[in-house]
């Protein structure tokens, strides 16, 4: 074994878990100091150390004007850390550039601050640790609470910041609890608290990318009700909505709730187009609506059989989708202020069938969708999404389940039935964090073909190709059961997204054809026109389906608009973007292909912007061909 130190030549990224605690003691009124010794234990994979002793220090300051605190902490803390590293080079010694550590490191810190103790987790990537967590301090003063603290300093809150080591907070604390700051800013960083408060207050205690303010729900247990979209209003997603009114006759249709993606980490605080998660939530109190809906979508190595929505996480980066993406997403639900709102969370569209039908040499298998099998990071991924999520008493939670197109045949039906059990029962709170399943997320699958019942003779055809199913409705009902049978609670429900999958206009067939020949009668008989099951993007000839509404038979729960109409499934050509997403040829009207679509015609419209973008020539055919007829 060989000790390397001296100077870093080369860094090293680290993937793995840092745990850290900490207790934070510090004083009710006023402007606190308070320090902290973080100690903490590094595991991962470091392919260049083979052990390492480490020792942290950190002094932190906190502003804790009232009794219960709840903050953000967001900024930047640079702290010193001593590095002493035994390292065995990999491929003798001398061959490899040692990291010995550096001697500061730069943390970036996001949770909540409220009382008792801290816990965090943090993950290392060279240099950089972004760490989320909720941190409790015990407020040491002594004295009689009341409900106005008493300042020990000068100046006037509200008007200036905190100072705060913890990063440049640039906005003011807002005392949201029973007690009132007082009127004069506390300048003392040392002094004994002469009066605890017993109010609560909520403050951002500094903001750099991201700032969150967020008075956790402490109120009595609220019992999740069975189906969150029986006797309650949909939210109406005005981003959406303003698009939709801008087409003529999109008025028409344009007060329907429908799905808001959070397909990317900057969806969370919002984007030059696009209102982030906390505004979605207060436009939805204003709305006095019942129920709003958010797309999970962002998992690593996201969409692994198709490029045109390829994502910006890597196929390892599961540490940053649990504390960049999801760990902020539970944070901005759980304001008290949303208790009473149903928060319906459609998880990650797709990735568990892919797992199973384009995996393992099948004709059908891609690299990435092998390498997310391999790497366990989507089941992990979504694990984790149920987990957190379901920690809210009123998140409600739905896996995506494909389409009957897709998993219908026997051969993926029970097995994807599984997988997505092994996935729930990984979760923190097993399957119980599952409300229930959709199907024909932004696919176009007919909800109901009238004319055509599945036999053997009508299996044999070239359309339905030995699938049990020929629409989503019946596959639907019947994965339910298979869901249950395989450990689900018996009171899931299914949703189904019938945003575009009406079928209606000029070429919809009106009855059964008597055709003898089973390709020609099946083909003249369905209402679902796609050249092939297998194709997905920005089809020709498509309809608005059933307008959004709660069903509460048979299983299922409601029928539902995720995939906003009028935005494209995917450019028709190359397109540069900065959020990871690719050029499928499956939404190139000229592609004759692949094995995933039986080697036929895409079937897609021409001149499709990016996937996501808004698509008018899209939104007016889907209105055209709307059934029920708009
Ligand atoms: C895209 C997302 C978009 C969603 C809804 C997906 O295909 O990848 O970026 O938000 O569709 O339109």
């Amino acid at each position: 074994m060989a000790i390397y130190t001296g100077t870093v030549t080369s860094m090293v990224t680290s993937t793995g878990t840092v745990s850290r605690s900490a207790v934070v003691s510090g004083v009710v009124a006023g402007t606190v100091t308070a320090s902290a010794t973080v100690s903490y234990v590094e595991t991962g994979t470091r392919s260049d150390i083979v052990t390492s002793t480490r020792t942290f220090t950190a002094t932190m300051t906190a502003i804790i004007p009232t009794t219960v605190q709840t903050s953000v902490d967001t900024g930047t803390t640079t702290s010193t850390r001593v590095v002493s590293t035994t390292s065995s080079p990999i491929g003798g010694a001398g061959t490899t550039a040692q990291n010995n550590g550096p001697t500061a490191i730069t943390t970036t810190s996001t949770g909540i601050v409220n009382t008792t103790s801290a816990t965090s987790t943090a993950t290392p990537v060279g240099n950089t640790r972004t760490q989320t967590g909720v941190r409790t301090a015990t407020n040491t003063g002594a004295g009689t609470p009341t409900t106005s603290p008493t300042n020990t300093g000068g100046g006037s809150p509200g008007t200036s910041n905190p100072s705060s080591t913890a990063g440049s907070p640039t906005t003011s604390p807002t005392n949201t609890g029973g007690g009132s700051p007082g009127t004069s800013n506390p300048s003392s960083t040392t002094g004994s608290p002469t009066t605890p408060s017993s109010g609560t207050a909520s403050q951002t205690a500094s903001s750099t990318a991201i700032s969150i303010t967020v008075t956790p729900y402490t109120g009595p247990a609220i019992p999740r009700v069975d189906n969150p979209y029986q006797g309650a209003k949909g939210y109406v997603n005005p981003d959406w909505k303003a698009k939709a009114d801008a087409e003529a006759g999109g008025n028409r249709i344009s007060n329907n709730p429908t799905g808001v993606w959070l397909d990317r980490i900057a969806a969370i605080v919002g984007t030059s187009e696009a209102m982030g998660l906390q505004a979605h939530l207060d436009a939805a109190l204003a709305q006095g609506a019942g129920y709003i809906q958010f797309v999970i979508y962002d998992l690593p190595g996201r969409d692994c059989a198709a490029l045109a929505s390829n994502g910006e996480l890597g196929p390892t980066d599961l540490p940053r989708y649990k504390t960049e993406y999801i760990d902020p997403i539970a944070l901005i639900m759980s304001d008290a202020k949303y208790i009473n709102l149903r928060i319906i969370n459609i998880i990650e569209i797709d990735s568990l069938p892919n797992l199973i039908t384009n995996t393992g040499g099948q004709a059908t298998a891609t690299p990435m969708c092998d390498t997310m099998l391999a790497n366990g990071n989507y089941v992990s991924g979504i694990a984790y999404a149920l987990g957190k999520l379901h920690m809210l008493p009123n998140t409600y939670n739905y896996i995506d389940a494909a389409h009957h197109g897709w998993i219908g045949w026997d051969s993926n039906f029970g097995p994807t039935a599984e997988l997505m059990a092994t996935t729930a029962r990984s979760a923190v709170g097993g399957f119980d964090t599952v409300q229930g399943f959709i199907t024909d997320t932004a696919n176009y699958g007919a909800l109901v073909e009238p004319f055509i019942t599945v036999t053997e003779a009508t299996r044999q055809s070239k359309w339905i190709d030995f699938n049990r199913y020929v629409d989503e409705q019946s596959f639907a009902i019947a994965y339910r059961a298979k869901l249950i049978s395989s450990g689900f609670n018996s009171n899931i429900g299914m949703l189904i997204d019938t945003s575009r999958n009406g079928w209606g206009g000029a070429a919809r067939p009106t009855a059964l054809s008597t055709s003898t020949d089973v390709n020609t009668m099946i083909n003249a008989s369905r209402i679902d026109r796609r050249i092939h099951l297998g194709n997905w993007c920005n089809q020709s000839g498509a309809g608005i389906g059933e307008r959004p509404t709660a069903v509460g038979a048979n299983g299922i729960h409601a029928y539902v608009w995720i995939k906003p109409p009028g935005e494209s499934d995917g450019a028709s050509s190359v397109i540069a973007n900065d959020q990871g997403k690719g050029f499928d040829r499956m939404c190139d009207p000229t592609y004759t292909g692949n094995a995933r679509n039986g080697n036929n015609m895409s079937g897609a419209l021409p001149n499709s912007p990016l996937a996501g973008a808004w698509f008018s020539a899209q939104f007016q055919q889907l209105m055209q061909n709307a059934h029920p007829p708009l």
